[in-house]
């Protein structure tokens, strides 16, 4: 068997496993040997990517120095990617997750400059046979040029989309507010055409490196500016969207090269971030067309003194002891803020103590509850709370009029009524838990600041509603133990 045959059944393996891999990760259970499928697919490629016969001639090309500086980048490479997942804390992974999309962009947009270049330089030297080439025959030239062009572009607007989406997700200053210029879309709007103009250009122009690079730069700025009108709650279908964006950028760049597990891996990233976009709409009731041309979430929310003065009860872990030692049903409710104080094994304690006593416990899953898809399902999971009693949005709300204590830890957006009975808040026609209409709402959080999407919540100060102000972690251990006591 020819090199080349080892190198394709190589590339088919690595698409095998990705493929299994995707499906394995659809279920925490097996997510976690999916993952280290992924990996392992990821490996087999990167070997047989080396093996391929234009890589290793180029190689030689450098000479020993080329060999050593792709293996320097790839240890420098390898020691920061170790270093940030071991650094980051669960709690900043969409953040990290931010920066992986932005940095596989960035790849995309110079694995393409470079084959540009390298085709541009090799049609310069041997003219009379590429131009030949080219003239005879012109479409090849024209695929590789429009290839190029959504590689670069799509590239551009990955990297700098996913720097302006880390910026907000870590609440910098400058990035937490939307961009709210009233020009903004006439400047997307131009920004567009120009692209448009680029691409032809590139695509009667197909050596142009300068037209190229201009993409990437125009590309640059779109991508700032399509990303810095999103605010408040609106993140989650952009995170999505930047991960499409960064798996067609790959796909893209796996034409320009000519490279079938590229193709192959950018399109099943691409494919599932699109699916992923369409969930996280659904869920947040939102069009895709809204989301991609910006300015959603922009708009005010009422005052906190006017939601709040007076209303707020506050309760300590012995008189929320109290209240649920006579509740039958119990749905915990958990948000970010259940992540930021590692309190899921707290809650499975908790959870243990109630059910002892007879109570029935149920966990209520919101979409888009904590930072990530799926946030709130992995940190359960990690305290092996049992994943049938994990319920979701449409299957538990018509049942909070029958719950007796509603514990929400944690979340805060994913539980406003103003989503419902205020239009002008930046969540509204988010559809929400409905904890507010269950008997007794209790909701642990540390004050009454607002969360992601920076708005006061009518919950807090609803006449059924408990507020228990602490840390979650110190406050579940305290209930339960109150609960135990009594
Ligand atoms: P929120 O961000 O709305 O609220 C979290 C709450 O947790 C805060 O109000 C905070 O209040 C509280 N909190 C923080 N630390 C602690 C702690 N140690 N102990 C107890 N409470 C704590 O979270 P939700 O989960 O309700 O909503 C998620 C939000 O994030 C939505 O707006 C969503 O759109 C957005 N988002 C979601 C993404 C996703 O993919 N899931 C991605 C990007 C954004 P306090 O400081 O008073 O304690």
């Amino acid at each position: 068997m020819s090199s080349q045959a080892w190198i394709n059944l190589a590339y088919l393996a690595a698409s095998m496993l990705f493929i299994v891999a995707f499906k394995l990760m659809t279920g925490p259970r097996t997510a976690v040997k999916g993952n280290y499928l992924g990996a392992a697919g990821m490996a087999i490629a990167l070997i047989a990517a080396c093996c391929e016969g234009p890589v290793v001639e180029r190689l030689r090309a450098v000479g020993s120095g080329g060999l050593v500086m792709v293996g320097i980048a790839a240890a420098i490479g390898s020691v920061i990617g170790a270093w940030m997942a071991l650094k980051y804390p669960m709690t900043g992974m969409p953040q990290m997750v931010a920066l992986l999309n932005g940095f596989g962009g960035a790849a995309s947009t110079l694995v393409a400059g470079a084959e540009l270049w390298n085709m541009t330089a090799a049609a310069k030297s041997d003219a009379p046979a590429v131009a030949g080439l080219a003239a005879a025959n012109l479409a090849p030239w024209t695929q590789f040029a429009i290839a190029t062009a959504l590689t670069g572009l799509i590239g551009a607007v990955t990297f700098w989309g996913s720097f302006v989406a880390f910026a907000k997700l870590e609440e910098l200053p400058r990035f937490k507010q939307a961009w709210t210029n009233p020009n903004r879309h006439w400047i997307n709007l131009g920004l567009a055409v120009v692209t448009l103009l680029l691409i032809w250009g590139l695509c009667i122009y197909p050596r142009s490196v300068l037209l190229y690079w201009l993409l990437v730069v125009v590309g640059s700025v779109f991508g700032c500016t399509l990303t810095m009108p999103i605010g408040g709650a609106d993140m989650p279908v952009v995170i999505c969207l930047l991960n499409s964006y960064s798996g067609l950028a790959a796909a893209a760049a796996g034409f320009v090269i000519d490279n079938s597990v590229l193709v192959i891996a950018g399109s099943l990233v691409g494919a599932s971030g699109l699916i992923l976009t369409a969930i996280m709409c659904k869920a947040m009731n939102r069009s895709l067309v809204g989301v991609l041309f910006g300015g959603l979430g922009t708009t005010t929310a009422a005052n906190a003194d006017d939601v709040y003065a007076g209303k707020v009860k506050s309760a300590s872990a012995e008189e929320i002891a109290m209240v649920l030692e006579g509740a039958s049903r119990v749905v915990i409710v958990p948000g970010y803020g259940l992540a930021v104080a590692q309190a899921q094994h707290a809650v499975r304690e908790l959870a243990t103590a109630l059910e002892k006593r007879g109570t029935t416990v149920e966990y209520a899953i919101h979409p888009v509850a904590g930072r990530m898809p799926g946030h709130m399902n992995v940190l359960l999971a990690e305290a092996d709370i049992a994943y049938e009693k994990l319920r979701e949005m449409d299957d538990i709300n018509p049942t909070f009029p029958e719950t007796d204590v509603a514990i929400v830890i944690g979340a805060n957006d994913v539980v406003n009524p103003a989503a419902r009975t205020d239009p002008k808040c930046p969540i509204a026609g988010m559809p929400i838990l409905d904890v507010d209409k269950a008997k007794t709402v209790v909701v642990v959080k540390r004050s009454l600041s607002p969360g992601f999407a920076g708005i006061p919540n009518p919950l807090f100060a609803a006449d059924n509603t408990l507020m228990y102000f602490a840390d979650g972690k110190k406050a579940i251990l305290d209930l339960t133990a109150a609960l135990q006591k009594g």
